[in-house]
């Protein structure tokens, strides 16, 4: 663990401490059910120093920022930040386990930037070889049926191309800056 990975964990360690482990956080997530590690499993698991465990598990990709949690939170402690902190401590991590779960999430925000809206064939393509893994593809066949017959998959168009710029432009400079 580097200086910096260290100093992040030490700081958000600090802002945890206030949990008392109720579960709200669980209950209130409406994506919960999809998580490997519910929230407040891992806010357990943050304040143990088990980082790598953390950082493996898919929770903060599934968070969708809704703030709900933060906002049923007994001890108002900002659990929505504190996801986000994490999946930006996950982007500069390089074990395979965390850039596995970060694959989906790191080529879905390059597909909203490249076409300017989600363009799914492009994403599930680049995604299929961002994973390296020549079986995957297979297990998302019925969807891709089911998205096909709806009419819910499109070719990629570049019609909104560079739209999104100027908001991927100041995410980057607010990130710099943290
Ligand atoms: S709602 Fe707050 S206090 Fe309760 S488990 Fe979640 S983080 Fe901890
Ligand atoms: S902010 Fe994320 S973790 Fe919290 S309730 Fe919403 S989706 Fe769940």
């Amino acid at each position: 663990m580097n200086a910096l990975v260290r100093e992040t964990l030490q700081s958000l360690q600090e802002t945890m401490r206030g949990c008392i482990q109720c579960g709200t956080c669980t209950a209130s997530c409406p994506n919960a059910f999809a998580m490997d590690v519910s929230p407040r499993r891992m806010w357990r698991l943050l304040l143990l120093g088990l980082l790598d465990e953390v950082l493996s598990s898919r929770t903060f990709w599934f968070c969708s920022t809704c703030y709900t949690c933060t906002l049923r939170c007994p001890r108002g402690l900002p659990l929505t930040e504190t996801i986000g902190a994490l999946k930006r401590l996950a982007g500069q991590e390089t074990s395979v386990g965390v850039d596995q779960n970060a694959a989906f999430y790191r080529t879905f925000l390059d597909n909203i930037h490249r076409y300017g809206r989600i363009q799914e064939t492009d994403l599930m393509l680049r995604y299929f070889i961002a994973k390296r893994d020549v079986f995957l593809p297979l297990q998302y066949v019925p969807l891709g049926m089911k998205l096909m017959r709806k009419g819910k998959l499109h070719m990629p168009s570049t019609e909104r191309r560079g739209k999104l710029d100027s908001l991927f432009n100041s995410v980057a400079r607010l990130e710099d800056k943290t």
